[in-house]
């Protein structure tokens, strides 16, 4: 965390809240997160008491429940749990799927969705992701049949965070087997309690980022009101997906930063501590320049995030800049966390050291979200 430098969005009512969202994290996350780690998910009133501290939806206005405030307080709260250190909570995906609701929901949509996610009762996923279909969203086999006013669901999700505690799932299907690829989508919220034919599959093993419950999620026959559908139509659910990524992939560079930042201060404490040679680790130049080159890159990281958070308040953020932002800012998070490990000796290797879970949490940065090589493709084209 810098301390000569203040984002140009903060403010003091900003830190005020940072500071509450600190000392929540501190309190009621940070002493559980290696059991959550094990049991690979948040215990469930965990959710609750994030939504009680007002550390969910917190830019939903406050007529669907939400904190009524600004994006900035959404990224304090990303930031505040990339310093906690901890990986595990998913109110990133809580937001984004509050965005699509709040962007394309009904006002009856909204009032019962929206206040349940702000108070942590009703957890939500994104589902888009297939077995047989990432990058290449268009090829999602997931069907929606329309029988009556039901749709009948068949398929599977897979990589879906929050998937074990998942009540609304936000599922992109396919409606209209007569379109080919992108008009074929729709966005379909499906409540999973009690759900005939929904299944929640492993919660798979990952190399890092182990408190996520990352899930397989199966539909046999699923039927879903066709008043769950998001937007005033079907196939406008691709449409849908790329307006939304931006915010998404702006959620995931905060976390990179944050992340980076820690990376450093933890880095830093021990340079400082560890001895060897007659002196400390940091008293060697090459300790000390790798450092001041990591600083240097985390601080253009900042600068450059705090650009974007800035022009997504304003509303002129484009997909081109959101997706730079991801790129680069990820790909830094994990070039930054490896060279901090490396500082860190074999003590870097062992995972009950900080920055050896920050290492691995990291990789995943550069997939998820759209991988970094598909935040290229984009940007290429808007050259
Ligand atoms: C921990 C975790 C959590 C996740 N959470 C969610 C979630 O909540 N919801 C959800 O829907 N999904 C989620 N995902 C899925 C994630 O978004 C996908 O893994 C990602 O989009 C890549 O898709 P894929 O894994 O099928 O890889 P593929 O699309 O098969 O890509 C394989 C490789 O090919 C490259 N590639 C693909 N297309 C191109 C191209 N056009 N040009 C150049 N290179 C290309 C990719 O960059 C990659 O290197 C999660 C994934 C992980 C690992």
């Amino acid at each position: 965390m810098m301390t000569t430098y203040t984002s140009p969005w903060m403010n003091e009512e900003l830190a005020f809240f940072r500071k509450s969202v600190r000392q929540f994290l501190q309190q009621e996350f940070v002493p559980h997160d290696e059991r959550w780690r094990a049991q690979h998910h948040i215990d469930r009133d965990g959710w609750r008491k994030a939504g009680h501290a007002g550390l969910l939806l917190a830019d939903v206005p406050e007529e669907w429940g939400g904190g009524g405030a600004t994006f900035a307080h959404t990224a304090v709260v990303a930031e505040e749990v990339g310093y906690a250190g901890i990986s595990s909570f998913g109110c990133a995906v809580q937001e984004i799927v509050a965005h699509y609701v709040l962007a394309y929901g009904t006002d009856g949509q909204r009032r019962t969705w929206l206040p349940a996610m702000a108070s942590g009762d009703l957890v939500g996923a994104i589902g888009m992701t297939e077995p047989g279909a990432g990058s290449d969203l268009q090829a999602i086999k997931t069907f929606a049949r329309r029988d009556g006013d039901h749709y009948v669901i068949d398929g599977s999700k897979t990589f879906i965070t929050n998937g074990y505690h998942a009540d609304l799932v936000c599922l992109a299907v396919k409606t209209d087997p007569s379109q080919r690829g992108a008009k074929a989508i729709s966005l379909v919220m499906v409540e999973t309690g009690d759900l005939a034919g929904y299944r929640v599959g492993r919660t798979l093993e990952k190399i890092g980022q182990h408190g996520q419950d990352t899930c397989e999620l199966f539909f046999d026959d699923v039927r879903v009101p066709v008043a769950n559908l998001l937007g005033p139509a079907e196939s406008r659910g691709f449409a849908q997906m790329m307006e939304q990524l931006p915010f998404e992939r702006l959620l995931v560079a905060i976390s990179a930063v944050a992340a980076m930042e820690l990376a450093l201060d933890v880095t830093v404490r021990y340079a400082k501590e560890r001895k060897l040679f007659g002196g400390t680790l940091l008293d060697l130049q090459h300790t000390r320049f790798t450092l001041a080159e990591c600083r240097t890159e985390a601080h253009i990281a900042r600068v450059f995030l705090d650009s974007c958070i800035g022009r997504l308040m304003a509303g002129t953020l484009d997909t081109a800049t959101a997706s730079m932002a991801k790129w680069w800012l990820t790909d830094k998070q994990f070039a930054i966390a490896d060279a901090c490990l490396q500082l860190h000796g074999g003590y870097g290797y062992m995972n009950e050291y900080l920055v050896c879970r920050m290492f691995a949490d990291s990789r995943v940065q550069r997939i998820y979200g759209g991988t970094n090589e598909i935040m290229k493709e984009l940007i290429s084209r808007a050259l």
